[in-house]
């Protein structure tokens, strides 16, 4: 996701808010890792910021990736480093994994790239008070990053992760992806089938809440074409009824049937009609030509 403002974080260990009393002792330990390495968890996320990693400065992108690769090593996951072919321009991803078969087969995903580009005036992390800091791809992703990380080597300084099947999945490519996907979302794919359950660590929609759907967008245009003719003719065999009155019938009818669709909404937001017709994909502006007297030929929305 772009967040071209990007505002950080305290790492969200709020250990403080959780009740003790309702804790396993294991869960009590865990906490107790948790905060004696939230220091170093903050100067590990001030290291990654300060190395500029926009998605067009591939070497960014793999320094702040081989400094993951380093702390995963040594808390014992197997790592390696997916280079994409140098034509796609993307720096590659990151794949940390412990194997194992005991509980859930987990994926948690984070992406090392950033929307700062290395000429970009936003560069470097900085606290604003204690526990708020602005820092350039702090909030989109290297602080959820971080949290994976330090979650991570909590259980493995508690034993946990014996025997568990985990991938860390960390792509280099999240901003602007390289191109085909059929290349550069393979191995996350593949990580995904080995896996019961996917975690995505970037915040959406506040650092409270867990996000288990989210709509998609995307777009559409209709194109109608009818024949050129005076408007006595229009709906004989041989006219027919022409552009603008087939393209009605169509929004009508998809109105009428695909409207109330649960989640769905598709809204038509511009349409020209006539004999000619141009619109401007780039600026969503157009003119038409026709007249009343002749049956139109072509018509064009767009939704
Ligand atoms: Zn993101």
């Amino acid at each position: 996701m772009k967040k071209f403002i990007s505002l950080l974080i305290l790492l969200a260990f709020c250990s403080t808010s959780i009740s003790a009393q309702n804790l396993s002792s294991k869960e009590k330990k865990i906490i107790k890792s948790i905060e004696a390495n939230n220091p170093e968890a903050i100067s590990f996320l001030k290291k990654v910021v300060n190395i500029n990693s926009g998605t067009m400065n591939p070497e960014g992108v793999k320094e702040v990736g081989m400094v993951f690769k380093d702390a995963f090593n040594n808390i014992d996951f197997q790592t390696s480093w997916i280079d994409m072919p140098p034509e796609m321009n993307r720096a590659g991803h990151l794949f940390a994994e412990t194997s194992g078969n005991k509980g859930k087969k987990l994926l948690l995903i984070g992406h090392l790239d950033t929307v700062f580009e290395a000429d970009s005036p936003f560069q470097e992390f900085k606290m604003v008070n204690e526990s708020i800091a602005h820092a350039p791809g702090g909030n989109d992703m290297k602080g959820g990053n971080v949290i994976v990380l330090y979650a991570l080597k909590a259980l493995q300084e508690n034993g946990l992760l014996k025997n568990a099947q985990i991938i860390v999945a960390f792509t280099g490519d999240e901003e602007s992806t390289g191109k085909p996907l059929t290349i550069s979302r393979k191995d996350l794919i593949e990580a995904a089938k080995r896996s019961d359950i996917a975690l995505g660590f970037e915040n959406s929609t506040g650092f409270n809440y867990a996000t288990v759907a989210r709509r998609g967008a995307s777009g559409w245009k209709l194109e109608v074409e009818g024949k050129r003719a005076h408007s006595s003719g229009v709906f004989s065999d041989r006219v027919g009824a022409g552009a603008i009155f087939e393209l009605s019938r169509i929004l009508n009818e998809f109105y009428n049937k695909v409207k109330g669709e649960e989640y769905l909404t598709f809204n038509p937001g511009v349409i020209l009609g006539g004999t000619f017709v141009n619109l401007d994909e780039m600026t969503s502006k157009g003119d038409a030509f026709g007249k009343s007297n002749v049956v139109a030929q072509t018509a064009v929305v767009k939704g």
